[in-house]
């Protein structure tokens, strides 16, 4: 595809895809056989692009060219040789930034200073990060021939496109696997862009393979026999849905699923700071984050302050224009997940939390979500249970530690918690009984690519990012 910016008088960028290059098969554009769908700009409802649709013979294609390139050039070339073709992706990568920044944000709806400051950013780091890997696998105790798993499906989703390809692509390629990849159906644009800097450091035909498609086109992948792994992020639901396909078949998979985390404050808390850290918990990226602190757990003798400092700050949020640089919260991804939010909302009211939103002004066109806080939530409540995955935050109380780690860990997920106190022995204590695979420590939603990422219990099984994460592609791991 090309994406060519023209600035309009507004300065809205324009996307034109050329959408007879649908698909990135064994390094060149393939028509799409399924059925063709569009992506739209959920800030403006306008359509951003024709994407082809790939069908099961599409997936076949792409499995065999993965097969080839991996059994002919990509498993036979050395760690080092690997190395520079990653070095040379995070090179690209940061050359393009404000182009793939702008694209993200197009069809994503996250605002531009997320996608230029975070996404884009945080996608080149985690090239470099395992392209310093490819030469060393064998000095780190992998053996003197690491072997990776061969052909790994890779199934990503909406919220953070770029982000989580790199967190797939990259570990994946590093340790000498080949990939077919899907990006989630509404976001698929960053992806295609991609597959156009895999050209561009002329990476050997085959090593990367971009299919898009929806759900059909997911199961073609996680059903196909030339598939040894699959690495899927995306919703729990869909996550049981593989586990239960691949039961019984050879292929290995890690599931990065859904959350529905717990930012705990204690009454000796930095308040300025924890209230920061609460709004970045959840309304970074319009609270579309597995890992959000979407539950608030306050000390009881605190909690009318926080709660009320919390409204006066979400008062300020400037939701809207997500191109706009200053916009903190841009447009929910799509109508569908709109609704989502809605019943979810709508049924915290009618079990009884007292609802309260920030009032603003929200733009005719597009999917758009007010920043909610609910108070006086139980634990039974729906929206303190199921993941809104949404700008809307969850407040309970607690008074002692030991009943925030009970009600921290009373949810069937397991990803995420944040602790907010003065006191570093609390912070070892809680972060030892809570069930999460990430604890924060007066800070929440940081990321970095040396640190692993992943859940317990219904948030998944399997590491993305550090040492695990890259274990998780190499053979006698999971
Ligand atoms: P989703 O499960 O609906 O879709 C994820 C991907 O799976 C998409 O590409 C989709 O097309 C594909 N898919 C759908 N049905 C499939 C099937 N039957 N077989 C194979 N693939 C299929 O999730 P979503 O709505 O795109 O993403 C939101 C969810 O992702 C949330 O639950 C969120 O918590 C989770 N998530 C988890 C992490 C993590 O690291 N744990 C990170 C980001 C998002």
């Amino acid at each position: 595809p090309t994406f060519e910016y023209a600035p309009a008088p507004e300065s809205r960028a324009v996307v034109d895809v050329d959408s007879t290059y649908g698909l990135f098969i064994n390094g060149d554009w393939v028509d799409g056989r399924g059925t063709a769908f569009k992506t739209v700009n959920p800030a403006t409802e306008e359509v951003l692009a024709d994407i082809h649709e790939a069908s099961p013979d599409d997936v076949d294609l792409a499995v065999k060219a993965a097969r080839t390139a991996y059994t002919r050039v990509w498993s036979r070339m050395s760690g080092a040789d690997r190395g520079k073709y990653l070095f040379r992706i995070a090179r690209i990568l940061q050359e393009r930034a404000r182009e793939f920044a702008v694209l993200e944000t197009l069809d994503n709806g996250k605002p531009i200073k997320e996608t230029r400051d975070v996404d884009i950013p945080l996608a080149a780091a985690h090239f470099f990060y395992h392209a310093g890997w490819a030469d060393k696998l064998s000095y780190a105790g992998y053996g003197p021939d690491p072997r990776p798993h061969g052909v790994v499906g890779q199934i990503i989703p909406w919220n953070f496109p770029l982000l989580m390809l790199a967190w797939k692509v990259a570990p994946a390629l590093a340790t000498g696997n080949t990939v077919v990849l899907k990006p989630a159906e509404t976001t698929p644009l960053t992806a295609l862009l991609f597959a156009q800097v895999c050209q561009q450091a002329e990476l050997p035909p085959g090593v990367v393979n971009i299919v898009t498609g929806a759900g059909d086109t997911g199961q073609a992948i996680v059903d196909h026999p030339g598939i040894d792994k699959i690495a899927f992020t995306g919703s729990t639901g869909v996550g049981k849905m593989i586990a239960r396909s691949i039961a019984g078949t050879r292929k290995k998979a890690t599931l990065e699923l859904g959350g529905k985390g717990a930012n705990i404050v204690f009454d000796d808390a930095p308040i300025d700071q924890t209230v920061e850290g609460i709004v970045r918990g959840i309304f970074f990226n319009q609270g579309h984050v597995c890992c959000a602190g979407s539950r608030l757990l306050v000390q009881e003798t605190v909690a009318d302050e926080v709660v009320r400092r919390l409204q006066r700050r979400l008062s300020t949020l400037r939701v809207g224009d997500p191109l706009d640089k200053n916009t903190d919260v841009g447009a929910i991804n799509s109508r569908a997940q709109l609704d989502r939010i809605t019943s979810l909302v709508d049924a915290g009211e009618a079990e009884g939390a007292e609802r309260w939103d920030n009032g603003c002004a929200l733009p005719q066109k597009g999917f758009w979500f007010r920043p909610t806080l609910f108070s006086g939530v139980t634990q039974t409540h729906r929206i303190a249970q199921e993941e809104i995955f949404g700008p809307v935050l969850s407040v309970l109380t607690f008074r002692t530690p030991q009943e925030a780690v009970a009600k921290a860990n009373n949810t069937p997920y397991g990803l995420s918690a944040g602790i907010w106190t003065d006191k570093g022995s609390r912070i070892l204590w809680m972060a030892d009984q809570l069930k999460a695979g990430v604890v924060w420590a007066n800070t929440f939603n940081q990321f970095d690519p040396t640190s692993p990422f992943g859940g317990y219990k219904e948030s998944g099984y399997g590491r993305e990012g550090g040492r695990h994460g890259l274990e998780a592609y190499l053979k006698g791991s999971i």
